[in-house]
């Protein structure tokens, strides 16, 4: 059967790197304590060895040969011959004596000894492994010592099973801990998961992923997701308020030009009929600026709004603007005023569209201005730059309104409620020239609105009068 491995789970792979890094970390370890133990284990062999040089140094010098060979032979009595050896040399490297297995005169001894004692490792074949040997002069003589390595080899070999077992156990506990301790911490994680498919699957952005309090990175991921499905499930529910507006407003359009376009037809009288058809262009006409105007929006968005730009003095569209809003300040018992700049200033823009923008701010200032009010339109340079200021006295906007009242068909929530689509799309105009677009208000007292346009041109320029260039 072969079995398939989640590598797909980050769990999975965050414990095959817990169980690999835990693997190179004890493996470090158990490499150190090696060391340090045979290093030890012959430091202390070394020391014994030492011992015995200077014991058989001192019987030597006091007592003679004799004595030396009945305490090696002692010695080889405790030990067994396979544990000791001891062997006396002469001046011409003849054997005076030997005490243990004969297997360790093959051993590989140095041709010249001097009196401090030289040690060796050396591997013997056989089954007595390694051996620390011990080399010196004694008088006439020269002094061969050799014990084998087995004792320590054998605690480390015990060390090292210990080591392995430990290791092993610790590392089949480590992996499925591991994998555990992941599978924890990525809980908020797949929760998000399942949240997220339950509204693709369902469409249900009232949907949440529960907190868990820690605080930690998968809470304020968890935190993050939930604010914005806050944010989704309220701009779907704009969406679908705007599209059902604009459905509504619509079919109104064209129920009404359905219904002049049948009255047309009713009338027999040719004075009468033109009336009629004169008004159902009248509101073709506004049904396709509305068209234009969300085509141009989206254009704008998008980037892909094209400007045909020439050269115009300011103080025209001002004149514009005075002449479209005189009449209404009166009958409205407005104080309307426009100020001219001092100077003659030149603009090099899309004069429809700036016209437009400006238009759309007038236009609600007065919708939202009571009579007795006060509108007022002024026109300056600042540094390079045209600053359109227009102003009134009206109900003012409140602060929470004040971040959205630009966003595309947000409409206020007062009696005179437009489409929401005159402030987007005086932005949208102005930014498309490189300008920029804010208000300030006060709640009761009125509000402020400032185009800022960049390239103010002086009278004379170097720019083209009457060509029309397209951005
Ligand atoms: P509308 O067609 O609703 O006027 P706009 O995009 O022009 O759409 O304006 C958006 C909202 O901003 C308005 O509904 C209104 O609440 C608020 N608003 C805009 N201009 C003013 C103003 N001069 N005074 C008070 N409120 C304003």
């Amino acid at each position: 059967m072969k079995i398939k491995l989640p590598t797909k789970s980050l769990a999975f792979r965050l414990a095959v790197l817990y169980g690999s890094l835990f693997l190179v970390a004890t493996g470090l370890v158990f490499a150190v304590v090696h060391l340090i133990l045979a290093h030890k284990l012959l430091q202390n062999l070394d020391q014994d060895l030492k011992e015995d040089v200077s014991e058989i140094t001192t019987i030597y010098l006091r007592k003679g040969l004799p004595a030396l060979k009945s305490l090696a032979s002692a010695e080889l009595a405790e030990e067994g011959p396979n544990n000791f050896f001891f062997r006396i040399l002469d001046s011409e490297g003849r054997e005076v004596f030997s005490v243990g297995n004969s297997v360790f005169k093959t051993l590989p001894w140095p041709d010249r000894a001097s009196e401090s004692p030289k040690f060796f490792v050396f591997d013997l074949t056989d089954s007595l492994g390694r051996v620390r040997a011990v080399v010196w002069r004694l008088g006439k003589h020269r002094m061969e010592m050799a014990v084998p390595l087995r004792f320590n080899q054998r605690i480390l070999a015990q060390i090292h099973r210990a080591f392995l077992w430990a290791g092993a156990v610790a590392l089949l506990i480590s992996f499925p801990m591991g994998f555990l301790f992941a599978k924890r911490s990525l809980r908020q994680i797949l929760e998000i998961e399942r949240v997220a498919r339950g509204i693709v699957d369902a469409r249900d952005f009232s949907r949440r992923v529960p907190l868990s309090g820690r605080g930690d990175e998968p809470d304020r991921l968890a935190e993050t997701f939930n604010s914005m499905l806050e944010k989704l499930d309220l701009y779907f529910r704009e969406l679908l308020q705007i599209f059902d507006n604009l459905a509504h407003d619509f079919k109104n359009l064209l129920s009404h030009l359905r219904l002049l376009a049948e009255r047309a037809l009713e009338k027999r009288d040719p004075e009468e009929r033109e009336e009629l058809i004169v008004r159902i262009l009248y509101e073709s006409d506004r049904f396709l600026h509305l068209l234009n105007v969300l085509l141009d929006l989206s254009e704008a968005e998008t980037g892909l709004l094209k400007l045909r730009r020439e050269r115009f003095p300011v103080k025209d569209i001002l004149e514009e603007v005075d002449q479209v809003f005189r009449e209404l300040a009166v009958s409205q018992g407005l104080n309307f005023e426009i100020r001219y700049p001092d100077e003659d200033l030149y603009l090099f823009a899309d004069r429809a569209r700036l016209l437009q923008a400006l238009l759309n701010l007038v236009d609600n200032a007065f919708k939202y201005t009571p009579s007795g009010g006060r509108i007022q339109v002024e026109a300056k340079r600042k540094g390079e730059d045209l600053v359109i200021k227009v102003q009134d006295s009206g109900r003012g906007i409140s602060p929470e309104e004040l971040s959205r009242i630009f966003d595309r068909f947000y409409r206020g929530r007062g009696p005179e409620r437009g489409r929401g689509l005159g402030l987007s799309l005086a932005r949208a105009y102005v930014e498309a020239h490189g300008g920029e677009i804010s208000v300030e208000s006060e709640p009761g007292r009125g509000s402020v609105f400032y185009i800022v346009l960049p390239q103010t041109l002086p009278v004379e320029t170097t720019h083209p009068t009457k060509e029309i260039v397209e951005d």
